[in-house]
């Protein structure tokens, strides 16, 4: 008599870590019971996949959620909503918030509102700042913290380490994996005088330049071959980072954005103004070249939305008083596909990138994999839907999103957390089963 499931998904094409196989799954409490399921096996409820790949819960692992914050703007349960209609079954959420997320006190709040209201699974990053360095061992070790996230360059938030002596005491504190935004502050500084009020948004680019960015990098893996303390480098934006990074793999992972791999300058300010403007800049087409290359060589270890956003009325501010940050939460999965679809890489490797990359980046337990064992979270996609990015299916409060207008083939049409079907065709279902994701430490 075979084993009564609680949820079989059948007939679809499984992204499985050894190659893309049919078969059936099984789910048990919430986890993964088997690959391969006899045909009279039964179960509470079967999903039809037909048609469809089965992919491991998507995870994006880069987005700022604001909360608390500014809830015209965005907040964890609208923010974790737009995860799941946009087919992410975990998201990772930065600590530069209003608060920030700096301290013991801040994390057990966040941990507890988290674990109540949110539609995915969630991991929380810590801030890393000149005064907290004393606590960062333990609270980098807190439940749910996915990393320390330190901003050496300044971007929203109050949170900036800009200098190499307090940089290297936080990398001497604790073990784990730093997350970093990099740019050099001290350039940033020095160029701000060379731009005025009112310029074009694409002087946003010739402001924080490639050597802004670069020359942060090369500070940062200085310090962390000297202290051997291992970093992920965010949102790389360079062709020059990412030659340089492949010399540094013993101590340095990375991750690219989807708008660098989808928008390039100047076009993207000239049609888009400051909701093309974010940190670090969209550029021109070598190093959407460059980035697309990383992601063919395997330099690239994660792909995220860095969703940022802002409202609508201050990214009308004439730059560069428009903030830098854009929304993105809701259509990575969606933008990935279509490049899918265009043939700019497999399947299987938009999996590595969104499943396997930030399992192995931030040592996450459990997820990640379509294997025995592993959280039932499944991302179903549909590789032959065709349809328009649309405003008015945004749902995080800010309602606007750079990718507008957008055609795509290849959605997301259901999402799964741990055997809790969340979002089937544009459907959100039941109530946030979201927990705070497991890291080994
Ligand atoms: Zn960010």
């Amino acid at each position: 008599m075979p084993a009564h499931h609680d949820m079989i998904i059948r007939n679809g094409i499984c992204v499985l870590p050894w190659g893309m196989e049919q078969t059936d799954i099984g789910v048990r409490h919430g986890r993964i019971a088997a690959l391969g399921v006899p045909h009279n096996a039964t179960a509470d409820e079967t999903i039809d996949a037909t048609g469809l790949h089965v992919l491991p819960g998507l995870i994006d692992s880069h987005v700022h959620l604001r909360d608390p914050g500014d809830v015209s703007v965005e907040t964890i349960p609208t923010g974790t909503k737009a995860a799941v209609l946009g087919g992410l079954a975990a998201v990772f959420d930065m600590p530069n918030t209003s608060p920030s997320i700096t301290d013991a006190q801040h994390l057990a709040w966040k941990q507890d509102y988290a674990e109540h209201n949110a539609w995915c699974d969630i991991g929380l990053y810590i801030g890393g700042t000149k005064t907290n360095i004393a606590e960062l061992a333990a609270l980098e070790t807190g439940r749910g913290v996915c990393a320390i996230k330190v901003f050496a360059g300044s971007s929203t938030g109050d949170l900036l380490v800009e200098d190499d002596e307090h940089l290297e005491r936080i990398m001497r504190a604790g073990h784990r994996r730093i997350a970093y935004h990099s740019e050099d502050e001290y350039r940033l500084q020095a160029r701000r005088p060379m731009f005025h009020r009112g310029d074009p948004h694409r002087r946003h680019m010739e402001w924080r330049d490639e050597e802004t960015a670069f020359l942060g990098t090369r500070r940062l893996m200085a310090l962390a071959r000297a202290t051997g303390r291992p970093a992920h480098i965010l949102h790389i934006s360079t062709a020059e980072e990412l030659e340089y990074l492949k010399d540094f793999r013993d101590v340095a992972t990375c991750e690219v954005l989807v708008n660098h791999l989808t928008q390039v300058a100047p076009e993207v300010y000239d049609t888009l103004g400051g909701f093309g403007v974010m940190n670090p800049p969209i550029r021109d087409h070598r190093h959407y070249d460059a980035a697309w290359r990383a992601i063919g060589d395997g330099t690239v270890d994660t792909v995220g939305s860095d969703h940022a956003p802002h409202s609508r009325e201050k990214k009308l501010l004439p730059w560069p008083d428009c903030p830098a940050g854009l929304t993105g939460v809701q259509t990575i999965v969606p933008v990935m596909l279509n490049h899918v679809a265009a043939g700019r890489l497999s399947l299987p490797r938009l999996v590595d990138l969104m499943c396997a990359g930030p399992a192995r980046v931030y040592g996450v337990v459990g997820k990640g994999r379509l294997a025995a064992g592993y959280d039932a979270d499944f991302t179903l996609v549909d590789m032959k839907r065709r349809r328009r990015i649309e405003e008015s299916w945004i749902v995080s409060p800010c309602g606007w999103t750079p990718f507008a207008g957008m055609d795509i083939t290849g959605w997301p049409v259901a999402t799964i957390v741990r055997g809790h079907t969340v979002m089937r065709e544009d459907d959100v279902l039941g109530s946030p089963p979201g927990q705070l994701v497991r890291y080994g430490n």
